[in-house]
């Protein structure tokens, strides 16, 4: 089966999972889902959680601060009162005064001026601070007459210091002061006798009042009802989330808003130590979930993997025509494919976990199998890489030959643990094998029934000679007998005419010697007779394929009745040359003796031809010398047919081992392909080149025998 087709068998399975595998994998991508979009969920609700903390504990601490700054501003007020009143006492002169609220100046930069006002609001004395140009200058302390009035009225109704509403007082260069003024009556009797009266700068009493550990990093501001600001102090940063809160400073005579802002905190990412923890061990979280997701991909990519892979190879192992089988190391079958079992036509439940002997094992060699196992199993012998060739059972009886190849099975931790083995049913390798020789046996014996056609004319010529011989001697013989016969009745017969008359004149003294002499001959003539009637019969007479060792001089001795017969009738004298001392060939004698006949004859046949002046034909036998043309080191003999003939032509020389190829109007052309497939069977090479000056010399090796010269 090809590649293509195992693919093709693997892909149904996969399909057929699909839908399923599909479904599981939605449904583990939607949980992968929910569970990231759960924990980002969770991990965003902690993170927000933590920053409004933080800005609850942010907005906590500002409004503590602001209370904090109230509490400063409304005691230093109080304590400024109190300042303020006791200029008024041990009945001070305008000018003692004057310095006292100078002094009082120096110490108060909240205060702007201070003076002392009679009970009709008109000034008595006024000082100055010292910090800045005097502040009513520009407008005349006149206008501001109507607060310092409201603000003393209410101070006399409660007895007490009261303020005015605040102003706003420009100044020089375009800058300005928002004051408020304070009045402090002098009582006496439930009257007021007197007033001080001072101005506050509210810039200053937010710079000076109030802690400076509390508007460090905070925006202090007073502002109306109505949210107008009056003055501030600090400054806040830009771009920053701000924090607000706001008190009421309630003063008699004077209500104000004291507003703080703050920026601290809340617009940086991690407020504080414990979001940043949640945010990293957020991310924590996240990482390893990330981590867990890749992890869980890859496992399933791998379970994937292995699935097509296992698919694969189950589809290759049932596509196998070659039959597969594991055993362990006790000799149990641990593994058999399907060619396997439908090889033997056994199951593969009735085969796994079984033991020696096999099932499969014919029951006849099963001991030789059980030794081989034995041998196996102890790992004394590895098994040849080639495989070897053994014989099985089928189920029904039948025996099958079978080639099997062994391999070492090691686990993955290059221990082994059995053995897994290949088997390829060569039954039908064994078939095509029987054929091809029985046909090329059949075509070597035409081969030779056509040579011996070929001869059956050459074998008249020559039996010809000898029969008529036969016959003279016979009819001479005849006549000596009835000559002696007439003597001895008195009469002399003359019978005349050639041999016989010659023949007889001598039988006339001892006819007796000459019919012995006559016989003899006629013995011979039919001795030479049965000789070349048995070198024919020698060659065609078809016998099994044997090697054995035959000397060089047996094979020509062989061959050369039939040569002569040729070579008489085309006249050609023929030549042998043996290289003394060459030891036998092992060779299968009939068919070397034919490629030698097959290679005198096509030259004798050549050189008649083309009507060669002085035809010759060498036939020599010698050693060859090592190298290529010695392969296995072995001693080889050359054997070389030379002719005088015209040679092989270019055209010619490249088809003339094809079968079939011949250019004799008789020819069948086997004989050279059939030369070459004998010479090539012993192991030799079979090869021609020209004759220089003329003709063609063809060659061929066969291998010594190892032992020496032999006998045949
Ligand atoms: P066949 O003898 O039946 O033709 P072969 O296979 O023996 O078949 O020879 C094939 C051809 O090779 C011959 O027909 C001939 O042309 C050529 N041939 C063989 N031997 C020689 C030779 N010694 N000289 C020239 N030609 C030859």
């Amino acid at each position: 089966m090809s590649a293509i087709e195992i693919s093709a068998a693997a892909a149904p399975q996969q399909d057929a999972a699909s839908p399923a595998w599909r479904r599981f994998a939605a449904s583990r991508w939607s949980l992968w889902g929910l569970l990231i979009v759960l924990v980002a969920a969770v991990l965003l609700t902690l993170v927000w959680l933590a920053g409004r903390y933080e800005a609850s504990q942010v907005q906590t601490r500002l409004e503590r601060d602001t209370a904090d700054a109230l509490t400063d501003l409304r005691s230093a007020l109080t304590r400024n009162a109190q300042s303020l009143q006791a200029l008024q006492s041990g009945r001070p002169t305008p000018a003692s005064w004057t310095d006292d609220a100078a002094a009082l100046l120096r110490e108060h930069r909240e205060w702007m001026r201070i003076e002392w006002r009679n009970a009709g609001l008109e000034t008595i004395a006024s000082a100055e601070s010292p910090f800045r140009a005097p502040v009513f200058a520009r407008l005349g302390r006149g206008n501001a007459q109507a607060d310092v009035a409201l603000a003393c009225a209410t101070a006399r109704r409660v007895s007490g210091p009261a303020y005015s509403n605040s102003y706003f007082l420009p100044q020089q260069g375009g800058m300005g002061l928002q004051v408020m003024e304070v009045c402090v009556p002098q009582m006496a009797g439930g009257h007021a006798t007197a007033y001080v009266v001072a101005t506050y700068s509210l810039g200053e009493i937010l710079a000076n009042l109030v802690g400076p550990q509390l508007t460090r990093s905070k925006q202090a501001a007073f502002t109306e009802a109505d949210g107008t600001r009056l003055a501030l102090h600090g400054s806040v940063r830009r771009g920053s989330r701000i924090f607000t809160s706001q008190q009421l400073l309630d003063l008699p005579g004077n209500t104000m808003l004291l507003r703080m802002d703050s920026w601290r905190g809340a617009p940086d990412l991690f407020p504080n130590v414990l979001t940043a923890l949640v945010t990293a061990m957020s991310i924590a979280l996240v990482l390893v979930l990330v981590l867990l997701a890749r992890d869980a991909r890859r496992r399933l990519q791998a379970e994937r993997d292995l699935g097509d892979a296992l698919a694969f190879r189950k589809a290759m192992e049932d596509s196998l025509v070659t039959g597969l089988r594991a055993r362990d190391l006790k000799g149990r079958i641990t593994y058999v494919n399907p060619a396997f079992c439908q090889m033997l036509g056994f199951s593969a439940e009735e085969l796994l976990g079984h033991s020696m002997p096999a099932p499969y094992w014919p029951p006849e060699l099963a001991g030789e199998y059980q030794k081989r196992q034995e041998v196996r199993l102890s790992g004394v012998q590895t098994p040849p890489r080639e495989g070897y060739e053994s014989v099985f059972m089928r189920k029904d009886g039948s025996r099958l030959p079978v080639l099997i190849i062994e391999a070492p099975l090691i686990n993955k931790d290059g221990v082994q643990t059995g053995w897994m083995s290949a088997f390829l049913d060569i039954s039908e390798q064994r078939r095509i094998e029987e054929l091809s020789r029985a046909s090329q046996e059949r075509l070597q014996a035409t081969a030779r029934l056509a040579t011996v056609g070929e001869m059956a004319s050459l074998l008249s010529h020559e039996l010809n000679q000898p029969l008529a011989a036969i016959s003279s001697y016979a009819t001479g013989s005849i006549n000596l007998l009835k000559r002696q016969a007439l003597r001895a009745g008195g009469t002399l017969a003359r019978v005349g005419g050639g041999r016989s008359a010659s023949a007889v004149d001598v039988a006339e003294f001892d006819a007796s010697g000459d019919i012995e002499v006559a016989m003899r001959r006629i013995a011979e003539q039919a001795e030479r007779a049965g000789k070349v009637i048995k070198s024919v019969h020698d060659f065609v007479r078809r016998r099994d394929q044997e090697r054995e060792p035959v000397t060089p001089q047996a094979l020509l001795d062989a061959i050369m009745p039939l040569v002569s017969l040729q070579a008489r009738k085309v006249g050609v004298p023929v030549q042998i040359r043996i290289e003394p001392g060459l030891p036998a060939v092992l060779c299968d004698r009939t068919m070397v003796e034919q490629v030698l006949l097959n290679l005198a004859r096509n030259a004798m046949q050549a050189m008649d031809q083309a009507r060669v002046r002085h035809p010759s034909l060498l036939i020599e036998v010698r050693r060859t010398s090592p190298g290529p043309a010695a392969p296995g080191g072995k001693d080889w003999l050359a054997f070389s047919v030379a002719d005088v003939g015209p040679g092989i032509p270019a055209e010619i020389q490249q088809q003339l081992f094809t079968p079939f190829f011949t250019t004799k109007s008789e020819g069948m052309g086997l004989g050279l392909s059939l030369c070459r497939t004998v010479v090539e069977q012993h192991g030799g090479h079979l090869g021609f080149e020209p004759n220089l000056p003329q003709g063609t010399i063809f060659r061929f090796t066969l291998p010594a025998e190892p032992s020496g010269p032999g006998a045949h």
